[in-house]
């Protein structure tokens, strides 16, 4: 019933940008640059970057009259092409050149106001174009960094069963949590193939966002993927102006988080260290200072930025905890970049 709502189609981005009319295109370098030269160029070309909602609100001032908003790359252009689409009404095509995040199949547009994640609006994509040949040709280490926002699942069901058990925000549906479940389940069965970033991890990383986003349309939430992992990620950002791969943060602060919650961090672990995932706070530049600094300004942040009920309200942060969810993480096998 829900995936639906994010059409998808496989083909070539360079055939897709061909068949387009006067198109505004939102393109990360790369791959923009290999492809410019086969396609017919965009009536308005925009390097995404700055995701402040001051710096997004300035791009609407010069936008031509155009027929579609094309997103092409990662999160940062599908998400400012969404902004765009939202405001300006044209339609929007997305076109995956990386499966590192799920921005394709979120409705919800996440900008920043002052550092701090707030949701703006929500579009939905006419389509979503999935190119496997350019996915593949994207560093193997971003495509993996894709686990992130499937893994969340775990984390994110964890602390909505505890605000549901607490009367705190929507309540738990069944029919939601399960299919997410299902999904943490064929996650570990296709983290080795996550790993050479085979055709069909690719395709089921696509799915899986794709369901994902299906259900967080169809419940109008998405407490079952984006929980105090994605917080702490968030928090961390806020603290230190991050600089890391969203689904590689996210998959550290899921591992955290998991020893935090004494929620079978183990298969966490497993599924990050089989799929090959940077998560290791060393290869993300993260600092044990700035990590602690993140997890115990958790609840403060997470009442400022208004985020749902989770752990982080709950949890006692005694100096054991705290080095036990350091542990969880710098025990993680070091990766090389
Ligand atoms: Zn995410």
């Amino acid at each position: 019933m829900d995936a639906e709502l994010f059409p998808l189609a496989e083909d070539s981005a360079v055939s897709v940008l061909s068949g387009l009319g006067s198109y505004t295109l939102v393109a990360s370098e790369p791959p923009w640059s290999s492809l410019a030269p086969l396609v017919r160029p965009p009536a308005r070309l925009i390097t995404p970057g700055n995701m402040e909602l001051s710096a997004l609100g300035s791009l609407l001032a010069d936008e031509p009259d155009t027929d579609v908003v094309v997103g092409l790359g990662g999160g940062l252009a599908l998400d400012t092409a969404k902004y765009i689409a939202w405001k300006t009404g044209k339609r929007l095509v997305q076109i995956l050149s990386v499966v590192s995040v799920d921005a394709g199949f979120t409705d919800a547009i996440g900008a920043r106001v002052d550092g701090k994640v707030t949701y703006v609006g929500s579009v939905v994509p006419e389509v979503v174009i999935l190119d496997i040949d350019l996915v593949r040709s994207a560093p193997a280490r971003l495509n993996r960094a894709g686990i992130g926002d499937v893994l969340s699942c775990h984390t994110g069901l964890f602390d909505w069963q505890l605000a549901a058990s607490r009367g705190e925000g929507v309540p738990w549906d069944e029919k939601y949590a399960a299919p997410c479940r299902e999904l943490l389940r064929d996650l570990a069965e296709y983290a080795s193939e996550i790993r050479i970033v085979t055709r069909d991890a690719v395709r089921w990383l696509v799915s899986a966002y794709r369901r994902i986003g299906g259900l967080s349309r169809a419940a109008g939430h998405s407490r079952f993927e984006e929980g105090s992992e994605h917080f702490l990620a968030y928090a961390y950002e806020h603290l230190n102006g991050g600089q890391q791969v969203h689904g590689e943060l996210v998959s550290m602060c899921s591992v955290a988080v998991a020893t935090l919650q004494r929620n079978d961090p183990e298969t966490v672990r497993r599924i990050v260290t089989e799929s090959g995932t940077r998560a290791n706070p060393t290869d993300l530049g993260i600092e044990k200072d700035a990590f602690i600094g993140s997890v115990t300004g958790l609840a403060e942040y997470v009442r400022s930025a208004r985020l749902d009920f989770s752990i982080a309200q709950v949890a006692v942060l005694s100096r054991e905890v705290v080095h036990e969810m350091w542990e969880s993480v710098t025990t993680l096998p070091r990766r090389g970049s």
